[in-house]
């Protein structure tokens, strides 16, 4: 072998070393030092006064980052069930039908949003992506109090259902949907501006 042929990770494996150490730094056995990072993600529970722990227990609480982590955020409150959609806008976005839930902006903040970027999708609406990783995180109206969120981009998401399809009239005809949910051929505006479903 040549000397000067230095080993070079493959993208991937460098990749997976870096989310191995972004998991490893979470992994904290009890009675040890904990980060700033750590309270403000809410993954420290025990050491809190109580009144903090009221505090975090007052809303449900979801965390979400894009593949590389350069976008992340967290929500203190309720999400709208997932809506799938169908629509080409979609479709051109994800790879496939996007599937999204919706939060008031209120209640989401972010903890890194260096990679964030919006591409101003309509003359109504934008959608927010990574420009590191190229994930597609999310959809908003403009002017609008509401945020749609890629429902995949959530760490956890237990209790969470889809609900409905909407602009199933678009639907390619690569992919079957042979569930019972209900099938819009357009939306109900209730939807795209995420209000509850009533
Ligand atoms: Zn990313």
């Amino acid at each position: 072998m040549s000397i000067s042929k230095k080993y070079v990770p493959a993208l991937g494996a460098d990749y997976s070393g870096k989310m191995k150490s972004r998991y490893a730094e979470k992994v904290k056995p009890s009675g040890k030092i904990y980060t700033k990072a750590d309270r403000r993600d809410n993954r420290v529970t025990d050491n809190m006064t109580e009144e903090s722990q009221q505090e975090i227990n007052k809303g449900i609480s979801f965390q979400g980052r894009c593949l590389c982590g350069s976008v992340r955020f967290e929500i203190k409150g309720e999400l709208r069930p997932v809506i799938n959609c169908h629509c080409g806008q979609c479709l051109h976005t994800h790879g496939h039908y996007a599937a999204y839930t919706a939060v008031e902006k209120k209640y989401m903040k972010f903890v890194d949003d260096n990679g964030l970027k919006w591409f101003r999708s309509s003359n109504e609406a934008r959608r927010g992506f990574c420009q590191e990783c190229g994930a597609s995180l999310f959809f908003e109206h403009l002017g609008g109090s509401t945020i749609s969120i890629a429902a995949g981009m959530l760490d956890f998401s237990e209790g969470l259902k889809t609900v409905e399809h909407i602009f199933f009239d678009d639907k390619p005809d690569y992919y079957e949907i042979d569930d019972d949910l209900p099938k819009h051929s357009q939306y109900h505006k209730k939807v795209l501006e995420g209000d509850p479903l009533e």
